[in-house]
């Protein structure tokens, strides 16, 4: 073979290569994730540990069994296993995508001064911690924060805001979502621990508006109906700078993104996000409905779905998946990649 074609042989060889490497390493990614997804969900699928949140009625009479996991990556590839359609409550999940759209009207320097971001080491109901914090509702993702956060939504009346709440989370999760009302009814008739953090956030001008109202639709985000997928995909659009993976459309400016996920990280697991953060070292938020997500900036969202929870109300499953997940997908924030 003459040189000139032998060249040009070399050429195409090595050409091909890097159209075919890129494109095999991604599917070899994407293997990696449903294997490991596999492995953890084989480990956990029959720890029996934890116990349904009972205080809302409703919570005790789902079936503790389901489990599903679901990870949406950044560039919108789904991966879903076991009851990933499952429409449960999502709780105080809900309570960073409200933080996420209040800050379209209030600047981030507004949020640490009318709410604050200090983790409380309290319950997530705790009265205790606004006394000792400030008489300020400590943080968005607890009760008193979450509603001061609500009553921040900038609309005309009650009725708009919470068309704006939903029409949101509509959009976060690329489908219609709806409250559950067996579960709202069920949270309305039982909510006057919160009823009542509202007034005292009242009597220290710590809460934006109408203080029960405020509550109420608090009460109604808490109680949407969400699947594991909806999840895993609201928070891949946290992963992906604040894009929704699949519509591309922007729902949180790209500035809010780390403050947010700053919240998380101190606060997303209760009193125990010390040691969430200290074993998984990714910000993350649980729900007493049994989710949980965690946010892998610029690579993944992470949804796991099982009702049974530990003593601070986080899915016991779900902790264990999601350590599982980012250990072996090597994800913890902290650590710095191999060379
Ligand atoms: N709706 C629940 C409550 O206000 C949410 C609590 C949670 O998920 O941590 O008690």
């Amino acid at each position: 073979m003459k040189l000139r074609s032998l060249n040009r042989l070399l050429f195409l060889l090595c050409f091909n290569l890097l159209l075919i490497g890129p494109a095999f390493s991604q599917k070899k990614a994407s293997d990696n994730i449903l294997k490991i997804m596999k492995e953890a969900y084989e480990l956990y699928k029959a720890d029996k540990s934890g116990k349904n949140a009972d205080y809302i009625p409703y919570l005790a009479k789902v079936d503790p069994n389901l489990y599903g996991i679901t990870v949406v990556t950044a560039e919108g590839k789904v991966y879903e296993l076991g009851d990933t359609n499952f429409e449960f409550g999502i709780e105080s999940i809900s309570k960073v995508f409200v933080l996420c759209l209040a800050m379209q009207s209030h600047t981030p320097e507004d949020i640490m001064q009318k709410i604050g971001v200090n983790a409380t080491g309290f319950p997530f109901n705790s009265v205790t911690s606004i006394e000792l914090q400030g008489k300020k509702a400590v943080n968005p993702l607890v009760n008193a924060g979450a509603m001061a956060t609500t009553s921040l939504v900038k609309a005309e009346n009650g009725a708009a805001k919470w068309k704006k709440i939903n029409d949101y989370f509509n959009k976060l999760a690329g489908r219609e979502i709806k409250v559950i009302d067996e579960l709202y009814q069920s949270e309305a008739e039982t909510n006057q621990h919160n009823q009542a953090i509202a007034i005292l956030l009242q009597s220290y001008n710590a809460i934006y508006d109408n203080p029960l109202e405020s509550c109420d639709i608090y009460t109604k985000q808490c109680s949407f109906g969400t699947t594991a997928k909806d999840l895993a995909m609201m928070a891949a659009t946290l992963a992906n700078n604040g894009i929704q993976p699949i519509s591309k459309e922007r729902l949180i400016e790209t500035d809010h993104i780390p403050k947010v996920l700053a919240v998380m990280a101190t606060n997303g697991l209760y009193e125990t996000s010390g040691e969430w953060l200290y074993s998984i070292g990714l910000p993350a938020k649980s729900g007493v409905g049994g989710g949980i997500i965690a946010v892998a900036p610029g690579k993944m969202g992470i949804a796991v779905f099982a009702p049974p929870l530990d003593e601070a109300g986080n899915s016991v499953k779900a902790i264990k998946t999601i350590r599982y997940l980012s250990d072996k997908l090597q994800l913890n924030l902290f650590k710095a990649a191999e060379h």
